[in-house]
């Protein structure tokens, strides 16, 4: 009779949808579960309140993650601050602690993804501490509408923190979603600097500015790939897949958005795909709305 019970209760879940989430029933799923814009996150890491290089944004209880992609954004702003001291990366939203919605992102639910202001210095490149959203345009400069000034979009600093990131095998990077402007500057910055051509190659294809999705002149928006392990817990890989990220998830099913071109490049196909998706869209057009104002100054 109870089997029955557990059989029948097992079988209508897997039609509800209910199969993704904790619970006696599927005791394996743990950490990052379902995908970034429907999912849950258990067994979450907080970034720390302080720490060498960031500062929070907000103090918002968004600052939950896969512990190994929480503790590489913090490596990675350690590194930059180690590397060049004296401005400090804002750290946006992450995840709650048990991931779920939060508006207005359609995504970050599921502790893979992370909101990192844009590094600034002054007009006259001195670095600086604290502040928010500012957009830059394609000269590189932007309206600091609280603090009342211009700011200088930091190439510099930015590069370093995406190389870290880039380079640490547990950050895992899929996407930096980026505005146009910002993603050339960087590539520009990073080709003049003699970069390895792997890690150029790899800033190349996750950087990508989404259509529609917003400006993301302001900030970056990063999000890890599951691992393997992850995979068997519960984590659904979602978009492409990167080549340089190995153990490649292997048991998820084949799907349109992970089909490679033979022969070229799958930046195209990718970005596509992930465009494709209306979901995500749709949550980096919410995401952008959020954070877009003030409206842009006049230039000086
Ligand atoms: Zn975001």
């Amino acid at each position: 009779m109870v089997l029955a019970w557990l059989a029948s209760l097992a079988f209508f879940g897997l039609f509800i949808g209910c199969g993704r989430a904790p619970s006696p029933l599927y005791p394996a799923l743990e950490g990052s579960i379902g995908m970034p814009h429907r999912g849950v996150l258990t067994s979450a890491l907080r970034v720390p309140d302080t720490g060498p290089g960031y500062h929070f944004l907000r103090e918002n209880g968004r600052h939950f993650a896969l512990p190994r992609f929480a503790s590489a954004v913090v490596r990675a702003a350690a590194r930059v601050d180690e590397e060049s001291p004296g401005s400090t990366l804002v750290i946006g939203d992450l995840s709650l602690s048990t991931g779920g919605r939060i508006l207005p992102h359609l995504s970050h639910r599921s502790g893979r993804d992370a909101d990192l202001v844009l590094y600034a210095t002054t007009l006259e490149g001195a670095p600086v501490l604290r502040h928010g959203f500012v957009h830059y345009g394609p000269d590189g400069l932007g309206y600091d509408a609280v603090a009342k000034r211009y700011l200088r979009f930091d190439v510099a600093r930015e590069w370093i923190l995406i190389k870290t990131l880039l380079e640490d095998p547990e950050a895992r990077i899929q996407w930096i979603f980026i505005h146009h402007d910002v993603r050339t500057r960087l590539l520009e910055w990073a080709l003049a600097s003699g970069e390895p051509l792997d890690v150029f190659e790899r800033a190349f294809q996750v950087m990508a500015e989404p259509h529609p999705g917003g400006l993301h002149d302001d900030h970056t928006h990063v999000r890890t790939a599951c691992t393997e392990e992850e995979v068997f817990r519960g984590c659904e890989p979602f978009g492409p897949v990167r080549p340089w990220l190995t153990p490649k998830p292997t048991t998820s099913p084949p799907s349109p958005e992970r089909v490679v071109p033979s022969g070229g490049s799958t930046l195209d196909a990718d970005i596509i795909a992930e465009l494709m998706h209306p979901l995500e869209s749709k949550q980096e057009q919410h995401a952008s709305a959020a954070i877009s104002s003030p409206a842009r100054a006049p230039r000086p």
